[in-house]
Formats: C-alpha cells, sequence, structure tokens
C-alpha cells in the first residue's frame, strides 16, 4: 500500500515514499490539496507541532502555480509571480528559498487602441485609445451616472448594473460588455454584481475622472470594484519558474516531519458526531487504490463544492444541491518553446480580441531554459471544459500560433516544442445566484469544528497568491487555537498584528 503513494522533493523526481507514519501523540492534520495555500497551512500546521499529512491529486505540488516539465523545460500554468504586499509571508518565503528567490520589476503591457501601453491603463494612455465620439459619449455617459446614483441610488442586481453604475453605460459597451462575456463565457447580466466588487480590476482612468466630477459635487455615495494593479512594483520568481515557492513550501513541511503526497485524489470526507476522522484518497490516479488517513484535524483547500460531495455520511439533499450550483471557468495554457532567444519587449501582454487573453515570456522573469537559445511563450486562453481549446487538438494549437503570428511576434514553423497545460478550477464563477449556495454549503462546513474550507477554491474566491497564503495561515492557526496544536516558537507568516494588510479579493494582477 504504502509503495503506491509518490512525494515530490524539489526538482528532483517523484519517488515512491512510505505513507504517514504514526507521530506518537501529535494531532494528525490532513490538509486538502497542495496549492500554495495548502502547503502554507501545511507549514504553519507542521512548525507549530502538528504531524501533516498533504494530499494532492496532482504530480506536482502548487496546484495553479505549478510547473509542469515537458524534456528539459518547466511550463507555469500562467504568469504567476509572487508579490511582496504580505510582509511575514514574503519573508518567510525569502528564507525558505534564499537566492532562488529572485525579484524583477514589473513590466507589463495591454495592446490598447493602436498601439500597446503600460498595463493598467493610465489616465491618458486610457483617453488616447478612445475615438473622439466614444471618448465623448463615455464622458457624457459617466457623468449622466454619476447624477442618476445620486439621485436613485439603488443596490446593482447583477455584474451589467454594477458596471452601468460605476462607468456609465457608453464606457460599460466600450470596455466592459463583450469583452467579460467572451472571457466568462456568460453576459455580465449572468454574473453577480459581487463578482464587481471582487474581480473587477478597476479603470483606475475612470478614478481620475471620477475625481474631478467629485470636485464638481458629484462625489459617489459608495465605491465598488477591486484596487487597481500596481503599476509599479518589484515581483517576485525563480529561474524553476512558478513552482520554486511552492516546491521550497513541501521541503519545508518535510523538514518538520510532515508528508506532501502527490498522485493522492481525495474522494471522501469521513465524519462522526460533527468532526472530521478520516479521510480517504485514491492513490495513483483513479485507478488506484483507495486509502484511509485517520485524522485530528482536516483543512480542505479543494474546491468547496467538491468537498460539500465527498462527506460520509453525505451532507444533507439542499448541501448537495448547493454543490451543483457552483461552478469553476477553466483555463488552458498553451506553451510554445520558439528558436529564438527573445520574443516579447515586456513580461506580460494584454489582449482583448485574440483568442489569448494574455501572452507572457517566463524568460524574461528569471527562467531557465534549454537550450538557452531558446524562449518559451505563454498563451493563456480561457475555455469550456471539453471544448477544441480544452483539448489542445491540432485544429486549436495552429490557431493559436496563427493568432500570435498575426501579432508579428513568431512565424509558427519557429515553434519548436509545444505544451498544453490545463486548470480544471480555475476561476470560482460568481454566476448569479451563487452567493445562497455558497453560504450553504459554508454553514454545513461550519459545523465541523476540525475542519476548514479555505484558500481560493475553499473559500471560492480569488485571491493572489500571498492573500491565498494568508488564508491558509489563518484557518491552520484557528484550528491549532481550538486547542489542536500547541504553538512552539514564531510560527511562519505570524505578526503581531495578523490582518490581512492587502484584500483577499484582490485579483488585479491576475
Ligand atoms: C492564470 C492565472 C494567473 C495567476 N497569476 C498570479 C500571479 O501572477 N500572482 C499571484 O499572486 N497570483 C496569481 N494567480 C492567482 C493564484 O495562482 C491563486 O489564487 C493561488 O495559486 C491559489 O492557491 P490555492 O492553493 O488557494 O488554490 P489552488 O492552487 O487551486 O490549489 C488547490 C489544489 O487542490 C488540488 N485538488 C483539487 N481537488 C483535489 C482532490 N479531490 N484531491 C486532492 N487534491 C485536490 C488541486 O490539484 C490544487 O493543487 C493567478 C491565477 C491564474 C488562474
Amino acid at each position: 500500500m504504502t509503495t503506491m503513494l509518490k512525494a515530490q522533493s524539489g526538482l528532483a523526481p517523484t519517488t515512491p515514499a512510505a505513507a504517514p507514519e504514526a507521530g506518537g501523540d501529535r494531532p494528525h492534520v490532513i490538509v486538502l490539496g497542495a496549492g500554495v495555500c495548502g502547503l502554507y497551512a501545511g507549514r504553519v500546521l507542521a512548525a507549530a507541532g502538528a504531524r501533516v499529512t498533504v494530499l494532492e491529486r496532482e504530480d506536482v505540488v502548487g496546484g495553479l502555480a505549478a510547473g509542469h516539465r515537458l524534456g528539459d523545460n518547466l511550463y507555469d500554468l500562467g504568469v504567476h509571480h509572487l508579490h511582496a504586499f504580505d510582509r511575514d509571508i514574503f519573508e518567510d518565503v525569502k528564507g525558505l528559498m534564499g537566492d532562488r528567490l529572485i525579484g524583477i520589476a514589473k513590466d507589463a503591457r495591454i495592446k490598447y487602441g493602436r498601439g500597446f501601453r503600460r498595463y493598467p491603463l493610465e489616465f491618458g494612455d486610457m483617453l488616447r485609445g478612445i475615438p473622439p465620439w466614444t471618448l465623448a459619449t463615455a464622458l457624457a455617459g459617466l457623468m449622466v451616472q454619476q447624477v442618476a446614483n445620486r439621485l436613485r441610488p439603488r443596490e446593482a442586481e447583477n455584474a451589467e448594473q454594477a458596471l452601468i453604475q460605476l462607468y456609465g453605460r457608453p464606457l460599460y459597451s466600450f470596455f466592459f460588455r463583450d469583452f467579460t462575456a467572451r472571457y466568462w463565457g456568460i453576459p455580465p447580466r449572468e454574473l453577480s454584481a459581487a463578482f464587481v466588487r471582487n474581480k473587477m480590476p478597476r479603470l483606475s482612468a475612470v478614478d481620475v475622472i471620477k475625481q474631478a466630477l467629485a470636485r464638481l459635487g458629484l462625489r459617489e455615495p459608495g465605491d465598488a470594484a477591486v484596487e487597481s494593479a500596481l503599476a509599479e512594483e518589484t515581483l517576485y520568481y525563480s529561474r524553476e519558474g512558478a513552482r520554486g515557492m511552492p516546491e521550497a513550501l513541501a521541503d519545508a513541511i518535510r523538514r518538520d516531519g510532515g508528508a506532501v503526497l502527490t498522485g493522492a485524489t481525495v474522494t471522501a470526507v469521513e465524519t462522526e458526531g460533527g468532526r472530521v476522522v478520516a479521510v480517504r484518497y485514491r492513490a495513483g490516479g483513479n485507478e488506484g487504490a483507495e486509502l484511509r488517513l485517520p485524522c485530528d484535524a482536516c483543512l480542505s483547500t479543494i474546491p468547496i463544492n467538491h468537498l460539500a460531495l465527498a462527506f460520509e455520511p453525505p451532507a444533507p439533499p439542499a448541501v448537495v444541491e448547493a454543490a451543483a450550483g457552483l461552478r469553476h471557468r477553466p483555463i488552458v495554457v498553451y506553451g510554445f518553446r520558439v528558436a529564438r532567444p527573445r520574443l516579447l519587449d515586456a513580461l506580460y501582454i494584454y489582449y482583448r480580441d485574440r483568442v489569448f487573453h494574455r501572452l507572457a515570456e517566463p524568460k524574461n522573469s528569471g527562467l531557465d531554459i534549454a537550450p538557452p537559445e531558446h524562449t518559451i511563450l505563454l498563451a493563456e486562453i480561457m475555455c469550456d471544459h471539453g471544448d477544441a481549446l480544452w483539448n489542445g487538438t491540432p485544429e486549436a494549437v495552429a490557431r493559436v500560433a496563427a493568432d500570435i503570428e498575426a501579432e508579428g511576434i513568431l512565424r509558427a514553423d519557429e515553434i519548436v516544442e509545444t505544451h498544453v497545460v490545463r486548470a480544471p478550477e480555475a476561476y470560482p464563477v460568481f454566476a448569479l445566484g451563487f452567493e445562497a449556495h455558497l453560504a450553504r454549503i459554508e454553514a454545513f462546513v461550519a459545523g465541523h469544528a476540525n475542519l476548514r474550507s479555505t484558500g481560493r477554491q475553499g473559500g471560492f474566491c480569488y485571491p493572489n497568491m500571498h492573500a491565498a497564503m494568508r488564508m491558509g495561515a489563518e484557518a491552520a492557526r484557528e484550528l491549532a487555537a481550538g486547542a489542536l496544536v500547541e504553538p512552539r516558537g514564531r510560527r511562519p507568516g505570524a505578526s503581531a498584528a495578523s490582518a490581512v494588510p492587502y484584500p483577499v479579493s484582490n485579483a488585479a494582477a491576475e
């Protein structure tokens, strides 16, 4: 049984690992999912003295921040830079990674109007990219909307109304309507207004106009969208790509006596009297044997709707129904190794009218590429499960390559290798009515004293990596505070004020 388990350590090949051994009287906490949230939670718990087992479905750790090997190269699941906004977590990661963590000045662009502008868009750039007549109607629309918001304030019923309230109808139509529908697969009127508060990057240029209007007395009663991404910032990465950080976290858990098992798909969460007593998982893919691990507590970072369906005995029918009401939007990332030393004059560039919404060249952030005279280009693409783009059919690969070629970035015949990597649960979909489903599942989970569900998937939200790690640290600490684990010494990521210094919902840089 034990030889079927796999553990991932550093960049060494996956090796069979012993099943976690009994740890005397140390409480055993099982963490579901080895994305950065689960790994950071595991780090906090292991450093606090718990016996930790992390179970991860994939063959590599990192979740969305994993890097997928093909030959000598690693292909990230899209752009993944660590922000240093949470100083405690950043310092902890720096301590673990040392020289492997490299800083890089942010250089992001957006193709907009007739050229490339810095991302996020600055005021002047935004104006320059809008045809004069559209600009005039956009400004008039914004003013009219500001007056309407003031005279007739009303709660937005969906994302379309929320965006119109923020920007006025002409700007909504120009910037958001079609792009949002294409990106999310459903029109804004079918998305919850919460989507605008939690996911939509704010048009900072519009803030400038609004400040001017406020000086004329047209101040907004409330403000909704998330903070804009920063234009200037040092981002952090590693020569092994995004996976350098999750690998370092997994190694730290192991050093503290914990186990990180990959290829371990959670199949059931057994409960008794309102407590989780064991977790069952399948080792080595769907065909593998089902194994059972007893535990004292469980911290889940897998999708909360999947968790709801894994309870044994099963969750009540209303909770199962709520689980069916939540869904995710997948992402597929086409990685092309290209026989050229460099392609982009930026770390990454957003596009609004291509099959991909962003191209990135991780070599510009420091990724080692073999051979060094080649580079790798990543194309991030929103898609649906099972469609041609998701499946990476030859036609789909040709379509993506042709779109890149049409941008004058490369010639298709310079592509020497293609690696398509996928994340089935990349983006929680804030469809109309999702709040009630989520609340029902959360209430059920909260009925289990030794269980926490957190992170991007477990919290059904859009944190950046540092915020997902902070969520993991907080949930781990809550479990520890429940007399589960006696903390010893300074805990990773702990600060006197353990508040999250950057909003958990901030996803502007994704
Ligand atoms: C394209 C893209 C680009 C991004 N860029 C950035 C960026 O530049 N900077 C930044 O800070 N953030 C970025 N983010 C956000 C960031 O990657 C995520 O929010 C963060 O990695 C989430 O971590 P997590 O551990 O909460 O979730 P996940 O990474 O999704 O981890 C959940 C884990 O659970 C596992 N799992 C699921 N089901 C099971 C099961 N049944 N059994 C066992 N395991 C299971 C999954 O395989 C996964 O490893 C980006 C996100 C995307 C999609």
